[in-house]
């Protein structure tokens, strides 16, 4: 099973109250290609400037992430800047230049038109309907979006919506989404919208999955080091989509595998955590991600020790 991954590739710079990074590289495609990479084949489609190096290009070769449809432009990378306070949950976006950014439009080469799962990033809906139009319909289709494009796009979002499975958002914006500040309420109120299942990303707090069943909810990891939040919840969703793309015959997803798929999300999001930027997820072994799988079914299981 393949993914295609559409959204940013950037450059990140980073202050937390543990250290700073200068334009290291990020993006939500990154980060889900990422994670998604240890699970199943990912292809990227994206825009970079001149200025995305060899260095660069490297560390997304490292993963063997197929990048046929990263596409040069001539101009600057998309470039942002966040701060976090030492409530790590609390974010402050101090710069967001969007270089070729701004004129992307999303091309799907030959070789992506055909993918297993779809995941669109936090972009333009606009973009995101013209991305779905370009590829035979994917067995599942996920995606993420933001508070921006729920207030400057409401209806492009809901005709995306339309045609998507698994939404992958944080509370603050399901609950903008849904107009209604109650969680559950919410869920129903976007799933009438097309997604079949809402997953809520809940920070540190973990994730919420409402389905046709009832509702799912995990916490995050406990862990004794978090050095740099950025990408967690790209991360949660790459890790999710890729073992759901590595167990899902024919595309068909129970609700077992959706629990352990959310699992998974968290497992990788807390590698990402760990380390600034994207270090976390480029070397990790089979060991670890099972090894961590495990320590998360200890902290959540109730009826064993
Ligand atoms: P997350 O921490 O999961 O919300 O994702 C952070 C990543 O999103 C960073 O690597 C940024 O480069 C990227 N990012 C920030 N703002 C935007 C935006 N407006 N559109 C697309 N990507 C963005």
């Amino acid at each position: 099973m393949s993914i295609l991954v559409v959204g940013s590739v950037a450059f990140d710079s980073i202050e937390t109250p543990f250290g700073s990074r200068h334009e290291v590289v990020g993006g939500a495609a990154t980060y889900f290609a990422l994670a998604a990479s240890y699970f199943t084949g990912v292809q990227i489609v994206a825009a970079v400037g001149d200025d995305f190096g060899p260095d660069q290009m490297a560390i997304l070769n490292r993963r063997q992430i197929d990048l046929r449809g990263l596409e040069r432009a001539t101009g600057r990378t998309f470039r942002w800047a966040g701060r976090y306070s030492f409530d790590l949950n609390a974010r402050e976006t101090l710069d967001t230049q969007l270089g070729v950014f701004e004129s992307f439009r999303p091309r799907i080469p030959e070789p992506c038109k055909r993918p297993d799962f779809l995941f669109l990033g936090n972009i333009d809906p606009e973009l995101q309907l013209g991305v779905l139009r370009q590829v035979e319909r994917p067995r599942l289709v996920g995606c993420d979006t933001m508070n921006y494009w729920i207030e400057g796009k409401p209806e492009a979002l809901r005709r995306t919506l339309a045609e998507v499975d698994v939404l992958v958002i944080n509370d603050g914006e399901a609950r903008e989404l849904a107009h209604e500040p109650n969680l559950v309420k919410a869920s129903a109120a976007i799933r009438a919208m097309g997604p079949a299942t809402l997953i809520v990303k809940r920070g540190e707090f973990g994730a919420a999955a409402f389905g046709a069943g009832p509702p799912f909810a995990v916490p995050a990891l406990l862990l004794d080091s978090v050095l740099d939040p950025t990408g967690a919840g790209d991360s949660f969703a790459g890790g999710m989509m890729g073992y759901l793309a590595s167990v899902a015959a024919q595309g068909k997803v129970t609700d077992l595998m959706m629990r352990r798929a959310i699992a998974m999300g968290s497992v990788m999001a807390s590698f990402a955590v760990q380390s600034f930027g994207v270090e976390g997820l480029l070397n990790l072994s089979r060991d670890q991600i099972d090894g961590r799988y495990e320590e998360f079914r200890r902290l959540s299981h109730l009826d064993e020790a």
